[in-house]
């Protein structure tokens, strides 16, 4: 358990969280989940997520609106039917596709957050590492390594690195810690260091998925 934190500022205005839309068989899964949304309400950050109710989704979207922060969730028509049961909390934006999800989450956000999760949270992680890479945005990407849930995928980025796939500089794109609070403090702390390909590219993903360019983002 970690202790309770007063209220402070942060840079971020709001934080898109990656998770799992399943629960995980560990309770210290949803523990963390939970842990995280008190963190983001004591720092007065705001929610952007993937829209469900179900799993970790719903835990950490639950506990940022109980907290009283703006949950906005984003969520492809034809998926809301499976991803949300009962009662939705905060806003709630209905897109066309899983494309127009991750570009308005990603548009939305000043900082993203991996949780633990399947497919869909390991896509979305590394699609805003990608654009982070391409130098599409600076925006910080957290990993939050609850029970060394995710010590495998860091441990493959390294090989990756050693067999030169992926340059070190790259390679600090992704922040870990295993905890919500030290991995907050090391977001906060952030400054890219990696070099993007530049400004073209940023303004052509801007026109295909109405996503922000660098220009835009507030650090
Ligand atoms: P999962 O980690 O597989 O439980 O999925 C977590 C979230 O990612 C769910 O809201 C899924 O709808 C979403 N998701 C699954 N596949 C994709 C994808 N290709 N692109 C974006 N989001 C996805």
């Amino acid at each position: 358990m970690e202790n309770q934190q007063p209220s402070m500022n942060s840079r971020f205005r709001r934080v898109c969280v990656f998770c799992g839309s399943s629960p995980g068989k560990n309770p210290s899964y949803q523990l963390a989940a939970i842990q995280l949304g008190k963190h983001l309400v004591e720092r007065n950050i705001d929610l952007v997520y993937g829209g469900g109710s179900i799993g970790l989704m719903g835990l950490v979207s639950q506990a940022v609106y109980d907290g009283g922060r703006h949950v906005l969730g984003v969520i492809p028509t034809t998926l809301m039917p499976r991803e949300i049961t009962g009662e939705t909390v905060g806003e709630v934006k209905a897109v066309s596709g899983m494309h127009q999800r991750k570009a308005e989450m990603a548009r939305q956000a000043d900082a993203f957050i991996a949780l633990p999760g399947g497919y869909g949270t390991l896509e979305e992680l590394l699609e805003v590492i990608t654009w982070a890479q391409l130098g599409i945005h600076e925006k910080p990407v957290g990993l939050l390594n609850v029970d060394g849930y995710y010590n495998s995928l860091l441990s493959f980025i390294d090989n990756a690195v050693d067999e030169g796939f992926i340059t070190p500089a790259a390679r600090n794109i992704i922040v870990s810690a295993p905890t919500a609070h030290e991995l907050m403090c090391k977001l906060e702390d952030y400054e890219p260091k990696h070099s993007g390909v530049g400004p073209k590219l940023s303004w052509e993903m801007e026109q295909q998925l109405g996503y922000a360019t660098k220009s835009d983002i507030s650090r």
